[in-house]
């Protein structure tokens, strides 16, 4: 059991990831335009033609110590990801589903201290193929890995010890929604 820090970069923002093992998460670079243009919006570097690193697991793993009130969410679209970021420095911290019970947390890697507990990178997702479409590697693996990490929170209940939402089900920070225009203006080649 490993216990990994992370931060926004300014650190007003900090926590810790609980890592059972590298089988507890998918280690998933994804390299899909959305992922892009969410770090652009922020303001972060462009990562292309790298993917973004995520750590996919569940919100009951997810502790926030510090700076909690500073997380901002952004959706490119009403119906997008909730991207959870931290307002002080615009740094990608978190992608959360809508609703408590849909138990899932994509925690940035580039935040972690240290990503030698996730193990090996083992899905590529959204990979441009020449000539349109997207391929990916170890992406059926991850998402069933997920379904079943979600089910089980679920049936257990653990889904409830989640950091992003209140007692209420409530989101614990305000949403901002792109426009139409401002995503087609960050949308790069
Ligand atoms: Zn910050
Ligand atoms: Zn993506």
């Amino acid at each position: 059991m490993h216990r990994v820090t992370f931060s926004c970069t300014c650190g007003s923002v900090a926590g810790q990831v609980r890592v059972a093992s590298p089988a507890a998460g998918n280690h998933v670079v994804c390299h899909c335009p959305d992922c892009r243009t969410a770090e652009l919006a922020l303001g972060q570097p462009d990562p292309a033609p790298d993917g973004v690193a995520i750590w996919q697991t569940m919100p009951d793993c997810v502790q926030i110590e510090q700076g909690g009130d500073r997380l901002a969410i952004l959706r490119l679209s009403p119906k997008g990801l909730y991207r959870w970021h931290a307002s002080c420095c615009g740094a990608p911290m978190f992608n959360t589903l809508r609703h408590p019970r849909l138990a899932f947390a994509g925690i940035s890697a580039a935040r972690l201290s240290d990503t030698t507990p996730l193990g090996p990178v083992t899905c590529q997702a959204f990979m441009a193929k020449p000539g349109g479409g997207y391929r990916h590697t170890g992406f059926n693996r991850a998402g069933l890995r997920i379904l079943r990490m979600m089910l089980r929170a679920n049936l257990s209940g653990t889904w409830r010890a989640t950091p992003f939402f209140d007692a209420q089900g409530q989101l614990r920070a305000d949403i901002r929604v792109l426009s139409r225009a401002e995503r087609t203006a960050l949308r790069q080649p």
